[in-house]
């Protein structure tokens, strides 16, 4: 056995059932088949989104048996953004942000730092926001990734 996978043990992925390694805390490192970032948190919480993952573990088995990528609905990524405070999705190849810096939560390009909309909470920006007057719930279904920001 290799030294590195000393305190590790072999599993299988929470999603995808393809075997992983986790630490001795029940989390691991990205699944190299489906992406997901095992966290014994999920197990214990599969309907929560935005723990180590942007999606539940319930949304993200879903996703898997359809053959979806483990992109996050509007509702997972709200959830998300509700615990988390700074996420970012891609639509049409261009990253957006979404955060509150002081309260008021703005949507606005990543790279350029343009700012697209501004919204009292987070329930005005999931029924009101809009990118080149399309409202979010329309165009999720083109989103091509969702993730936490780095920033
Ligand atoms: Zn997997």
């Amino acid at each position: 056995m290799n030294k590195d996978n000393l305190d590790k043990k072999e599993a299988r992925c929470d999603v995808c059932r393809q075997p992983v390694w986790l630490d001795q805390y029940g989390n691991g490192e990205k699944c190299a088949n489906c992406g997901w970032h095992q966290s014994e948190e999920s197990v214990n919480h599969p309907d929560r989104a935005g723990i180590l993952n942007i999606p539940s573990l319930n949304s993200a088995r879903k996703l898997y048996k359809q053959g979806k990528a483990l992109i996050a609905d509007l509702d997972d990524f709200i959830n998300a953004y509700k615990y988390y405070g700074e996420m970012e999705f891609t639509y049409n190849d261009i990253v957006y942000g979404v955060f509150a810096p002081k309260g008021t939560v703005i949507l606005f390009e990543s790279v350029s730092g343009k700012e697209i909309g501004y919204f009292q909470n987070i329930e005005e920006f999931r029924l009101k926001a809009k990118i080149n007057g399309i409202f979010l719930k329309e165009l999720w279904q083109d989103v091509q990734n969702t993730d936490f920001s780095i920033k």
